[in-house]
């Protein structure tokens, strides 16, 4: 892939303070413009091309980037003639597209592993790729809904129905586009006359999913946000400074805190089967809030053996893990995924799921979910924890090499099962960060 296309339309009305003359693209971010900073993340990414589709004062921005040579790379302007809408401008500039190209908005920060995102694109063949994340306002949020393979199935617009519970993943802005499968909305939209203005989120990707394409979601805790309000620019500039949007990328290792589900994020219910028995444990949102603040990861890792009992189905569990994402989510919180072990190695019961009752590698105190975390999330499981409520949790952080810590609430170690203690234990998942976030300040211990 040689092209990103970047959407650097828009006026910045409600950044008229901080942008004085300047156009909304150029605003700078701890003194490099942001467009500049876009075109450098592009460049490292191999990218040669980078087409800017600009509405406003295209000559300003012009006169200051110039043709890319800097950069060693092809620098293009589009002129938009009218405000056409994010996919409107892309169709508009349709001879200037490659067969396959990535598109960023102008006006977001963005550091992401362009390389590993075209890779994923390019493996599973999609249409359009779209980067996802979660929020901490999902329940005010345009939400996606995705398979266990990735795979968009639908998109649920704000308001949601009161009942449903979706998983927290919001379209980021991003995206990995074939242009063939573009090909039927250009000659729709140049048959429009005057064209009709097209955003990506609102008209194209349902229209794509209606028609059969295949989406396909790329859910990344990578940094991407936008800059339209001055609380946003500021709070951006901010995290730039402080280091935080450099070492987002996967292309630095990350720490993470490792979570069990039952009684330690929520009330343990010996075998929770019914979405109506979850219920989450005080004081857990905060601290998973504080996890997401302070630069950690944040992972379930859990046994669910009901699924090969067949207590509970994959779709009734995924809607167990909606909710509580949706719980956190209504307290700011967010995880970042969400791993379970469907099996159970003793067969011979009614009911059961043969396919299941296998010995597997995930299933805790075995260390296949984080060590699966750890490649798909690039984590560092030396600077990383888990926290669970019995000593099966305590095994596995030991097998995988991460700092295990117990709480006291659900089985509060008591199960009795595996020897491996652990490094400390509280009260609850609360004081449990609070110890994680005072340790991780501390210099490394040597190794
Ligand atoms: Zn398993």
């Amino acid at each position: 892939m040689n092209q990103v296309a970047i959407l650097a339309g828009g006026l910045g009305t409600r950044l008229r303070a901080r942008l004085g003359d300047l156009p909304k693209p150029m605003i700078p971010i701890a003194g490099q413009p942001l467009l500049a900073r876009q075109i450098e993340l592009a460049r490292r990414h191999g990218f040669h091309r980078v087409t800017l589709f600009v509405c406003h004062r295209p000559d300003l921005i012009e006169r200051e980037l110039g043709d890319g040579r800097r950069w060693d790379i092809q620098l293009d302007y589009v002129a938009e003639t009218a405000p056409l809408g994010t996919a409107g401008a892309v169709l508009a500039g349709w001879d200037d597209l490659e067969e396959e190209f990535v598109v960023m908005y102008g006006d977001t920060m963005v550091n992401l592993d362009l390389t590993r995102l075209c890779a994923t694109h390019r493996q599973s063949g999609a249409d359009a790729t779209l980067v996802l994340h979660p929020n901490n306002h999902p329940f005010d949020s345009d939400l996606v809904e995705c398979d266990d393979n990735d795979r968009i199935l639908a998109f649920h617009n704000r308001p949601h129905p009161p009942g449903r519970w979706f998983q927290n993943l919001v379209n980021a802005g991003l995206y990995v586009i074939r242009r063939p499968a573009l090909a039927g909305f250009h000659d729709a939209f140049i048959a429009e006359k005057p064209p009709r203005a097209l955003d990506f989120g609102r008209d194209i990707f349902p229209a794509m999913l209606r028609q059969g394409k295949k989406l396909m979601g790329y859910n990344t805790p990578e940094y991407i946000k936008d800059i339209g309000t001055p609380e946003r620019y500021d709070k951006v500039c901010d995290e730039v400074a402080r280091g935080v949007v450099e070492r987002s990328s996967f292309t630095h290792p990350a720490p993470a805190v490792f979570l069990d589900r039952d009684g330690t994020l929520n009330h343990e219910a010996d075998g929770l089967r019914s979405i109506d028995q979850l219920r989450l444990l005080p004081g857990v949102s905060e601290a998973v809030q504080e996890l997401n603040r302070g630069g950690f990861r944040v992972v379930v890792v859990t046994n669910q053996p009901v699924v090969a009992k067949g207590f509970v189905s994959e779709k009734q569990l995924r809607e167990i893990h909606n909710k509580l994402e949706s719980l956190l989510g209504l307290e700011h919180a967010y995880v970042d995924r969400v791993y379970y072990c469907p099996h159970h190695p003793d067969g011979g019961f009614p009911g059961e799921r043969p396919e299941l009752k296998i010995a597997c590698e995930c299933r805790k105190p075995a260390p296949g979910m984080l060590l699966r975390a750890a490649r798909e999330l690039n984590l560092d499981l030396k600077r990383s924890w888990m926290v669970g409520d019995t000593t099966v949790d305590m095994q596995c952080a030991r097998n995988a090499g991460v700092r295990p810590l117990l709480v006291e609430t659900g089985h509060a170690g008591r199960d009795g099962r595996f020897s491996a203690s652990p490094e400390r234990s509280f009260p609850g998942l609360p004081e449990a960060v609070r110890y994680i976030l005072q340790q991780s300040s501390l210099p490394a211990p040597a190794p």
